[in-house]
């Protein structure tokens, strides 16, 4: 699994990490979902994303279960507290929740989800007093477009802004125009969500799915692979797709050493163009 540093942390954080929205919560499927986390951690994906919105609150718990028993430094876990409770004390107190409920003493990395009603100067004295206390080692912003990323960094003081997670996929590379650039230039990793589209999974039959087939066999990869590697191929950009089928975690890891070539982004570039860019688009 390839490592690279993480915006200005230092930090080495693997390329491909894991989401966990919509992961089953009960049954077999959840024991399953469960495994295929610990067994991503075993080949190196170790960044853990979750939410306190997910399931309100479940998915934090069923993670703190799927997560008990691996030596802490092993791992890299974000958090993200709900705009609404973006209020300075009620962030302060969300993230009390979210460690609760994950069994932690501290978030790697906690972000505010999306863009709040509350003042964003109030959640970034909020989140740098979380660093402060040591209740996470750092912090970020989740869909927030370029100008809302540099107000964000403004209202720092003694705590870089570190990262921006944002939807990123063959269908979806609004963020390549503006955001990726200028977060690089800012030293703020981009955490690229839903890389798999969310039902815009090419077809295995369309000319789009036919280029990512012929790019995966030249590597001895698959579709998906490819498609996690050309996403991460920036030296600033980042994955977490979820998985909650062991097979899906074992493939997904195989993308974690999976470096393409310039004919590979090309013939990607021609099959799934970039497009125009403007807002930055949101699940
Ligand atoms: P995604 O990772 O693009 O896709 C998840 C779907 O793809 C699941 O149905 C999963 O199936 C399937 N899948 C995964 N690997 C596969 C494989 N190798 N082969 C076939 N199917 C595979 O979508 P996402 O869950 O929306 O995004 C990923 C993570 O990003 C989320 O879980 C969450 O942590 C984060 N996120 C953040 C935001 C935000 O606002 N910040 C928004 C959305 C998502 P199985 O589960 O059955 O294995």
């Amino acid at each position: 699994m390839i490592t690279k540093p993480f915006g200005p942390t230092g930090v080495g954080v693997a390329v491909i990490g894991q989401g966990t929205w919509d992961i089953p919560e009960s049954g077999d499927r959840l024991t399953e979902a469960k495994r295929a986390i610990r067994r991503g951690v075993e080949l190196g994906m170790t960044h853990l994303d979750t939410a306190e919105m997910y399931g309100a609150g479940r998915v934090e718990e069923l993670l703190g279960d799927a997560i008990d028993g691996i030596p802490r430094e092993r791992i890299f876990v974000t958090s993200k507290v709900l705009p609404s409770n973006a209020r300075y004390d009620d962030t302060l107190k969300a993230c009390e929740r979210s460690l609760k409920r994950l069994r932690l003493d501290y978030l790697d990395l906690y972000l505010l989800h999306w863009p709040s009603n509350h003042p964003l100067d109030g959640t970034m004295r909020a989140l740098e007093t979380l660093v402060e206390q040591g209740k996470t080692r750092f912090i970020g912003v989740s869909n927030f477009d370029v100008d809302e990323m540099v107000e964000a960094q403004s209202y720092l003081r003694s705590v870089p802004l570190t990262c921006n997670q944002v939807l990123y996929h063959l269908h979806e590379r609004g963020v390549e125009h503006a955001l990726i650039p200028e977060a690089r230039k800012r030293n703020v990793a981009i955490v690229a969500y839903t890389p798999f589209g969310r039902g815009q999974f090419p077809r295995a039959e369309s000319r789009a799915g036919g280029a990512l087939a012929h790019i995966a066999t030249k590597h001895g990869a698959t579709p998906r692979q490819v498609i996690l590697a050309f996403l991460t191929r920036e030296a600033n950009v980042f994955s977490i797709p979820k998985a909650s089928r062991l097979a899906h975690v074992e493939e997904n890891a195989g993308a974690g050493d999976l470096v393409l070539d310039s004919a590979d982004c090309e013939a990607i570039d021609a099959a799934f163009p970039r497009g125009s860019g403007g807002p930055l688009a949101t699940l």
